[in-house]
């Protein structure tokens, strides 16, 4: 068990948290980066990335571990640990941790972003970044004039299939129930697309897929009225049931909206504690980007910087 003390503490190593650190640290600001279970972020997930500018292309792993190193050889300190309990009514800020560590910082940038909603089938996880996706503005590049599975009906998984059709030559969309849950003016759009067809009251029991080149050829759904069990050809599955942002710990601690999602000042990082800000897709319910937490980190640092110089 060890206490460390640190001018300016950054939950999470993902776009955000890097490129928080990056700021900070260039301000000669003492920065610790906590990693969190998931080191790299989401972008770990994800094989090829096209639309994070200065690389025409590159892995998740390799982006992320490239943003570590800048920030490591700037001067931050990273460790390898998972915050589970935060104390922020009192300063220093304390941060305790699942190996029994304690963080004391007089600033906090929480940039922990959040994790897509999954299926839990295997297939899933072993085709994951080889046809399965949980984000169309990503991925969907990768299927013009292709066929694509979108799971889901509410909002999100309405607009990624509409998103989806402008590029692929056909769209799937499953959803468990039969009427859709997103807002009419989207369900409306998508019964005029001719591109786009719904399989109804049906669930996917498996992705199928095929070995060496690792690809997805297609689901097996059930339908849950009939138990009718059918396979359909497909080149790409996008899951959109939802996202959870990584903020149970900070219940009762920050305000959070009715999602879950931390709130911050208008035009600001700021939370409602002052000292402790917020970054990334922790706190963007809608555009969950690499590069845009990336910006958001960068706004978080400057506004960290201009309190620790007020506190200093
Ligand atoms: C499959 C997939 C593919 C994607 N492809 C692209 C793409 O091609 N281009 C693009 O721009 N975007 C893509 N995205 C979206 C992009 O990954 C996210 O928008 C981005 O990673 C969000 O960055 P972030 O730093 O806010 O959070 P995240 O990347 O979610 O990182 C959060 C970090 O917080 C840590 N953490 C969580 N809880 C705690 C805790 N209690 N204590 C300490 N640390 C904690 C985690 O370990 C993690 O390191 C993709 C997302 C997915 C799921």
């Amino acid at each position: 068990m060890a206490l460390y003390t640190t001018d300016l503490l950054i939950l999470g190593s993902g776009p955000a948290g890097y490129t928080a650190a990056i700021y900070a640290v260039r301000a000669g600001v003492d920065v610790t980066i906590v990693s969190g279970n998931q080191e790299g972020g989401q972008l770990t997930m994800t094989s090829t990335i096209e639309n994070f500018p200065g690389f025409e292309e590159i892995s998740g792993f390799e982006l992320m571990e490239k943003m570590k190193q800048q920030a490591i050889k700037l001067g931050a300190k990273f460790i390898n640990d998972h915050i589970v309990e935060v104390d922020f009514a009192h300063r220093p800020f304390i941060c305790s941790s699942e190996n029994g560590h304690s963080y004391k910082a007089k600033a906090v940038i929480v940039a922990t972003g959040s994790s897509a909603k999954w299926l839990n089938l295997p297939s899933e996880k072993k085709y994951l970044g080889y046809g399965v996706s949980a984000c169309a503005t990503c991925d969907g590049f990768f299927y013009r004039n292709r066929t694509v599975v979108v799971v889901g009906g509410g909002n999100s998984a309405v607009a990624e299939a509409l998103y989806l059709a402008t590029l692929a030559e056909k769209v799937i969309l499953v959803h468990r129930r039969h009427k859709l849950r997103a807002d009419k003016i989207l369900q409306d759009r998508v019964f005029e697309n001719r591109k786009i067809t719904v399989e109804w009251d049906s669930v996917v029991e498996e992705i199928l897929g095929a070995e060496e080149p690792k690809k997805v050829t297609g689901i097996r759904i059930r339908n849950v009225e009939t138990d009718a069990v059918r396979e359909i050809s497909a080149d790409g599955v996008f899951v959109a049931v939802g996202h959870q942002p990584n903020t149970d710990i900070f219940r009762g601690n920050l305000v959070l909206d009715s999602k879950g999602y931390i709130v911050t000042h208008e035009n600001s990082s700021a939370t409602d504690v002052e000292g402790v800000f917020a970054a990334g897709d922790v706190k963007d319910p809608k555009y969950k980007q690499a590069v845009i937490s990336a910006g958001s980190g960068a706004i978080a640092a400057m506004d960290a910087i201009n309190y620790l110089d007020t506190v200093a």
